[in-house]
């Protein structure tokens, strides 16, 4: 994917000036610090879970009223509609670009030994969206004095988006916003996505930026065995799901671990349920949800040779333990699968230059990872037309400050909280580096 505009050559100052913007948008956000930490402990204190963020957005929507900024759209998406279309009007006729945060919590029960925790039984920001929606609305203050300045060369649309943890497709956060661009007439006008994602499993200073594929595409598939069931002492004439799913799940490691290796297909599951069970009883049906997670451009073609493996491999341990052939088979992909987070090339390079200025200590890694995001959708819905952007994953342990490294979705999740002026600096910063970018596509110099 590139930018074809025009024939002419794209001659843009990336580096230098890009960064020299990055620091200056860094010392204005360090002056919000204590505007951001305040949201943030407020944000973090009261978090909701995906498509019940109506106190979250109520507040988003009372800071961008503050800020004197228009929203576009409000309560969009599944649920309880809660999703936030915000834009700030810069030089007029400009290109457009669109900034997302997103604002969901987990079930998750915080640990108790955290000075700043949750309110909320069994539910947690186990994932850092309480920082994103802090950190955009930093960014939003930033950018709100560059175009009351006149200095803002075009428009940014800011998405703050509910539902990013769901992996169904119609309950996906993103899905709903871009619905709402479409139907808006806004999706065709944006030039370019970005979205930053907190790290707390990376030091601060460590971030991801690669061309290419950043994360792989996503999706899930159920296998269902159904069988008559009995006593355990007819184990050995009696199909016995247990034996069946164990020799699924060894038979699909062993052919796509070595893949997995290499980041291309990685293929498990997390959980098997068996009904009617017991020690001594064999089970009448048995369920499994395996994750098929693809990172590569050829993600569509890999995944009908993933599914295919899997039903052949299916088959296989039925047929071989099954003699009596009782066993009935359900193999159901789940719909909406998410497509691969491509990053554009001329876009990592703003990005590179934009984090330069921003971000403290920048040590640049260039890794893809079989994450799953929702932001694919911004760039990417199926068949429809791709539009450019860019995802940043920026570090926010800090083992000096006695905020170690840990995993997203656990109870002890934390970030060091000088990350969030970073966060809103970079968002800035990528904005406005990203719409002179385009405005010299537009017009180029002779
Ligand atoms: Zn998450
Ligand atoms: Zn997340």
């Amino acid at each position: 994917m590139s930018f074809t505009e025009g024939e002419q050559e794209v001659t843009t100052n990336h580096g230098l000036e890009q960064q020299e913007f990055g620091e200056r948008m860094r010392v204005e956000a360090q002056e919000l610090q204590s505007e951001l930490e305040k949201n943030y402990k407020d944000f973090h204190e009261n978090p909701e879970l995906g498509g019940e963020e109506k106190r979250t957005s109520g507040r988003v929507i009372e800071e961008l009223e503050k800020l004197g900024i228009e929203i576009v759209g409000k309560e969009i998406g599944y649920k309880m509609g809660t999703g936030i279309v915000a834009r700030i009007k810069g030089k007029q006729g400009g290109p457009v670009i669109a900034l997302r945060a997103d604002m969901d919590a987990l079930p998750i029960q915080e640990d108790s030994s955290h000075e700043l925790r949750s309110k909320k039984d069994k539910v947690m920001h186990a994932c850092g969206h309480d920082a994103h929606t802090t950190g955009l609305l930093g960014a939003a203050t930033l950018l709100k004095d560059l175009a009351d300045n006149g200095e803002l060369p075009g428009d940014v649309i800011l998405l703050f988006q509910p539902s990013e943890e769901k992996t169904h497709q119609k309950e996906s956060g993103s899905v709903q916003m871009v619905k709402f661009l479409e139907e808006h007439g806004l999706r065709n006008e944006i030039k370019a996505f970005f979205g930053i994602h907190v790290r707390s499993d990376h030091e601060r200073g460590w971030v991801n930026l690669k061309d290419g594929i950043q994360f792989g595409s996503s999706g899930e598939i159920d296998i269902t065995l159904k069988s008559p069931g009995g006593h355990i002492m007819n184990a050995y004439t009696e199909p016995n799901l247990n034996l069946i799913f164990a020799e699924i799940t060894v038979e699909l490691d062993k052919i796509f671990r070595a893949a997995g290796e290499s980041k291309e297909a990685l293929i498990a599951s997390g959980r098997t349920n068996f009904a009617g069970s017991g020690y001594n009883v064999l089970p009448a049906a048995a369920d499994s949800t395996f994750v098929v997670r693809i990172a590569s451009e050829r993600y569509r073609e890999i995944r009908t040779d993933v599914l295919n493996t899997i039903q052949k491999v299916v088959a296989d341990a039925v047929a071989r333990h099954d003699p009596t052939k009782k066993v009935q088979i359900e193999l159901t992909p789940r719909p909406g699968y998410r497509p691969v987070i491509h990053r554009d090339p001329e876009l990592v390079k703003i990005a590179d230059a934009s984090v330069a200025g921003t971000v403290d200590d920048y040590h640049r890694v260039e890794v893809t990872e079989n994450a799953g995001e929702d932001f694919c959708f911004y760039l990417e819905k199926f068949a429809d037309k791709q539009i450019p952007g860019t995802f940043v994953c920026v570090g926010a342990a800090n083992p000096d400050k006695g905020i170690p490294k840990i995993g997203h979705h656990t109870p002890k999740f934390r970030i060091d909280s000088d990350v969030l002026p970073e966060v809103s600096a970079l968002h800035a910063t990528l904005a406005v580096n990203a719409l002179k970018y385009f405005e010299n596509i537009r017009r180029p110099q002779n």
